[in-house]
């Protein structure tokens, strides 16, 4: 069996109404998936996380040493990849567009053997999973309280056991959001906070302060992700447990917050840590160290499908107790590709989400999306 070609497909829409993190602005919904196919004609798909364009780049660059090899051989193609950029990679769009190519390669592994990739992985350890809504982005004519409240109340009301809400705007307005919130979801449902690194510390240390009233499950991305000391300092300072990772890429970023003990939760995104393969890696050692680990997902339902896979095989920790984690994220912010990319979507029903179990990763791509939805170049 050999690879024949890698492709890549960027999927492109231009949103009505622009939405914002503390970080970042939306104004398209933009996403890479690879496509890689065999010589015997199976077929994987994988998705990178982040820009797409830029990690369609860098997928054509490591895409000419794969064709005519074993793509059975994911550990090995993952690291001469990784090795091919090392010098000027390690990190960032490097090991996201690896990811992508990685996530294809155990798709196809998983077709060729007939098992899923949860059993490759190992065994599964659960059939589904429950869901988490992650919406209320800062919009443009938004009442951030009013507004937000009312949204999350819907999330509420679709059965999510939980909801996580967009801060690291405004201390003092982001604190209002947050008690709204908690009165409209009620007091059972979990609450958990994304500040996307848009607070100092002294911001960050006051929001937890004063959000613990409100029952707030963690705080996620308080600081900048390269100051793993303020993350140090929040987790000391404050009474929230801490959580980040989904822009620490691949196990060597994740090395220093998970043995520092800078972090309660580690957030790695399958799609932007180097895929399954380094996944495996970092499940392991944030378990190693004692840090829970749940996966961040936001993409399409390539996205899903791979995180899904991961949180199967996921092992309990402690080995016996009943897990309330991992719980999954669910993005709810407008994509009208998504779900369409498949042809079966992958839904929740009453806040809980099945884990596909055929081969590979148990979804089937609908072509007709992908044209639909490909970037015109202009
Ligand atoms: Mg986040």
């Amino acid at each position: 069996m050999k690879i024949d070609t890698i492709k890549t497909h960027i999927l492109d829409h231009a949103l009505e109404t622009a939405f914002e993190s503390a970080s970042m602005r939306f104004e398209r919904r933009q996403h890479c998936l690879v496509e890689i196919t065999c010589d015997d004609g199976t077929v994987g798909w994988g998705e990178c996380l982040g820009p797409a364009r830029a990690n369609a780049a860098v997928v054509e660059t490591y895409a000419a040493g794969l064709i005519g090899r074993n793509p059975l051989e994911t550990e090995k193609l993952w690291l001469e990849l990784y090795n091919r950029l090392r010098d000027q990679g390690q990190r960032g769009l490097t090991v996201t567009a690896l990811s992508g190519i990685d996530i294809a390669l155990w798709d196809i592994k998983g077709k060729h053997y007939g098992a899923s990739v949860s059993e490759l992985l190992g065994g599964r350890f659960r059939d589904s999973v429950r869901a988490y809504a992650t919406g209320s982005f800062r919009r443009e004519g938004v009442d951030r309280v009013r507004d937000i409240a009312e949204e999350v109340a819907g999330y509420a009301r679709e059965g999510f056991h939980g909801v996580k809400i967009k801060i690291g705007f405004d201390v003092e307005e982001d604190l209002r959001v947050i008690a709204a919130v908690r009165e409209a979801i009620g007091p059972e449902r979990r609450l958990m906070i994304d500040a996307n690194h848009g607070y100092d510390l002294l911001e960050a240390l006051e929001v937890g302060k004063r959000a613990q009233a409100y029952g707030v499950d963690w705080f996620e991305e308080p600081v900048l992700p390269e100051q793993i000391g303020t993350y140090r300092a929040v987790r000391e300072g404050q009474p929230l447990p801490v959580a980040s990772g989904e822009n620490w890429h691949g196990r060597y970023a994740m090395l220093e917050p998970l043995s520092t003990r800078a972090v309660d939760i580690a957030q790695p995104d399958v799609c932007g840590v180097g895929g399954l393969t380094e996944m495996r890696r970092v499940v392991d050692m944030a378990a190693m160290f004692g840090i829970r680990l749940v996966p961040h997902v936001w993409g399409t339902a390539v996205c899903i499908a791979a995180s899904l896979q991961v949180m199967a095989a996921l092992p309990p920790n402690p080995p016996r107790r009943e897990p309330i984690e991992p719980i999954l994220e669910f993005d709810r912010t407008h994509n009208p590709f998504r779900q369409a990319v498949v042809t079966t979507p992958l839904e929740h029903a009453q806040g809980v989400v099945t884990i596909p179990d055929g081969p590979g990763l148990g979804i089937e791509i609908n072509r007709d999306a992908l044209r639909q939805y490909a970037l015109k170049e202009a």
